[in-house]
């Protein structure tokens, strides 16, 4: 018998009894995207994992293997898709995934659903998501379903922002692979960070358009929209610490 919070740890007879006993189950969506020099292309990936790790921790919950590719990376919010590495799924073929593993969850019992998201352009994909599931699901009725669906970003409060930022918050779409990721990945895995190849040619001064098919000149070319300046595991922590509480709270919330 394990004690581990992740499902794809566990054998089948202790899913099983995971989801009997009523475990919050938890879906990080990722992304494989570039994060600048400094930073390997899982950030989105191991953030809102790390985050449901903690959580499930103390809420008795399940973490479900992270989806590993994100919808389309955009110019404006995560350099877009010139850069080498970067996987992109179509916005379709992302909800379809979404839909599929909410739907799996409800086959298996599972009632209690936080989708737990890491990227900015999964945002509408995973909404959409979200809805074709309850669509699916819903001639044969939804039986106490409850899905949460929350970017991590947004747990945390304005105090901190104005901790982190006292000059000011460029805004979570500059913050790609700016102060608030590289702290966090700072203070989850130091080893993956290294500062000395951040180049800080922003912030970006983007058009308020987007163009298409070429992406505008306007992305750094070292593909961080913001600056790193100012990034360090303390404040990575005190941003882990908040979003942990926040989503505990909302968990405690929604699901008693
Ligand atoms: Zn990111
Ligand atoms: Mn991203």
């Amino acid at each position: 018998m394990t004690d581990s919070v992740f499902l794809g740890d566990l054998s089948w007879p202790e899913a099983e009894t995971r989801i009997a006993a009523g475990a919050v189950m938890f879906v990080p969506l990722g992304a494989t995207e570039q994060h600048g020099r400094h930073m390997p292309l899982n950030v989105d990936t191991v953030l809102p994992t790390v985050i449901a790790e903690r959580v499930s921790r103390r809420a008795g919950g399940l973490v479900l293997p992270t989806i590993p590719y994100g919808n389309r990376s955009q110019p404006r919010s995560g350099g877009g898709s010139k850069f080498p590495g970067t996987i992109n799924l179509s916005a379709q073929t992302f909800s379809l995934v979404v839909r599929d593993v909410i739907c799996e969850l409800f086959r298996h019992g599972a009632r209690k659903i936080v989708v737990l998201n890491g990227h900015y352009e999964n945002i509408w994909p995973s909404i959409e998501g979200i809805e074709l599931a309850v669509e699916a699901l819903r001639p044969a009725g939804t039986d106490g379903l409850n899905v949460v669906r929350v970017d991590h970003w947004e747990l945390v409060s304005a105090d901190t922002l104005a901790r982190i930022f006292p000059s000011g918050y460029p805004g979570i779409e500059l913050e790609h692979a700016s102060v608030i990721e590289t702290s966090m990945m700072l203070a989850v895995n130091p080893k993956a960070v290294d500062l000395a190849q951040a180049l800080n040619d922003g912030p970006a001064r983007f058009k308020p358009y987007d163009r298409y098919p070429e992406p505008p000149a306007e992305v750094p070319a070292s593909g961080v929209l913001s600056l790193t300046e100012g990034s360090s595991a303390e404040k990575g922590e005190w941003l882990l610490g908040e979003i942990e509480e926040r989503l505990l709270q909302i968990v405690q919330q929604e699901f008693q």
